[in-house]
């Protein structure tokens, strides 16, 4: 019970720059005395401090309570092509930032150098502020027990990486992980474009692909932690080797990397292009890259009707580098929904692209681990 009414009072404070006691027993509708017991056990424990008087409008001025403004957290998101960290205060408000890239064929230990690195400059200046903890997003299959990286098909020497005992050895701060694309919705429904939707999904678009579902509020995990594989749905069965060994994967058509092989093998240039600048050929009037983009646009839009059929959400949003290839894939994208989507369902849906850029992975990484402290209704399972 106590625990419940702290996460009352924690929550209130998230939600409100400062407020009093007295503002906190009317909107919990607990007692005065509950709410200056519960206070003193939030200052003692740093989660909360003084900031103040209000002024005085008759009575005795009433002391100002908010977060303690210098507890930090930290989320980091490794991605194929680049490592992205924040370090926001309790409100998600993000104070330093650092985004450093990779290549899908990078060593390990230069990868986990970059990680450090960027931990490194994100620690730096703190002073006595105080770190809660390390989110993590990692691609592919995570072992949350133990906290490890097991493998990653888009990294192909990030196998079996002890993430959580290398980071909390050199820190000693807690580590916690998630798969990238969960963290992206999670940062969607903590802060920002779905605050108050129960159902929607997050598909990530990025060298890999990705979704993050969330169904009656609740982020959707599966049996074993594995639900949300919309990459490794089958769209074309005569399709192509998909790295995970099947054939025909949504992934192995429309991912950063595929695009820029099915480049490689259509217009035989005369090195590889990534998808950036294959979006800038299509822009150009490069019409094999205008085909492709528009092609995986077309997968993309078929796999999104599928999960608009089975699950019926409020909104999608889109989300990832390939987004910013911009209408060309978009509209691709839309003209297969409307092709193949239930029309039900299809007049319920809104959709939206994300407005939190690179770090939204980050940000949702950073949420993971303020769920420690608010105990986000949206999160279950033990990480
Ligand atoms: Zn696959």
């Amino acid at each position: 019970m106590k625990r419940e009414n702290e996460l009352k009072v924690l929550n209130l404070l998230r939600e409100n720059e400062f407020l009093s006691r007295v503002d906190l027993t009317h909107q919990t509708h607990l007692d005065a005395k509950t709410i200056t017991n519960l206070i003193r056990s939030l200052m003692k424990s740093g989660f909360v401090k003084t900031a103040g008087f209000n002024p005085p409008s008759g009575g005795r001025p009433a002391q100002k309570l908010q977060l303690n403004p210098d507890d930090l957290y930290i989320g980091l998101d490794l991605g194929a092509t680049h490592i992205a960290g924040v370090i926001t205060n309790s409100k998600g408000s993000i104070n330093n930032s650092k985004n450093i890239e990779i290549s899908a064929d990078e060593e390990k230990d230069s990868i986990i150098q970059k990680i450090l690195e960027i931990l490194d400059f994100l620690l730096t200046d703190i002073q006595h502020k105080r770190v809660i903890g390390i989110g993590f997003a990692s691609p592919g299959i995570i072992d949350r027990q133990n906290g490890i990286s097991v493998y990653a098909a888009n990294l192909s020497n990030w196998q079996n990486v002890p993430i959580r005992q290398i980071l909390q050895g050199k820190f000693g701060i807690p580590v916690l992980m998630e798969d990238c694309s969960r963290t992206m919705g999670l940062a969607e429904k903590v802060f920002g474009c779905c605050k108050d939707v129960d159902n929607f999904i997050l598909m990530d678009l990025g060298f890999g692909i990705g979704c993050a579902i969330f169904n009656n509020g609740v982020l959707h995990t599966g049996a074993t932690f594995d639900a949300g594989e919309i990459g490794h749905t089958i769209v074309n069965s005569s399709g192509k080797i998909c790295r995970c060994g099947k054939r025909g994967c949504l992934e192995a058509i429309v991912s950063g990397f595929a695009i820029s092989k099915e480049y490689e093998q259509r217009a035989s240039p005369a090195r590889v292009f990534d998808v950036k600048e294959i979006s800038g050929l299509a822009a150009g009037g490069d019409v094999v890259a205008q085909d492709i983009i528009k092609e995986s646009g077309k997968y993309i839009g078929i796999a999104t009707a599928n999960l608009i059929n089975l699950l019926n959400p409020e909104i999608i949003v889109f989300a990832g580098g390939l987004t910013k290839i911009g209408d060309l894939l978009l509209q691709s994208i839309y003209s297969a929904i409307n092709e193949y989507a239930y029309q039900d369902s299809l007049k319920a849906v809104e959709f939206k692209n994300s407005v939190l850029g690179d770090y939204g992975g980050a940000l949702g990484a950073d949420a993971l681990v303020m769920d420690k402290v608010f105990e986000f209704s949206c999160l279950e399972g033990k990480r």
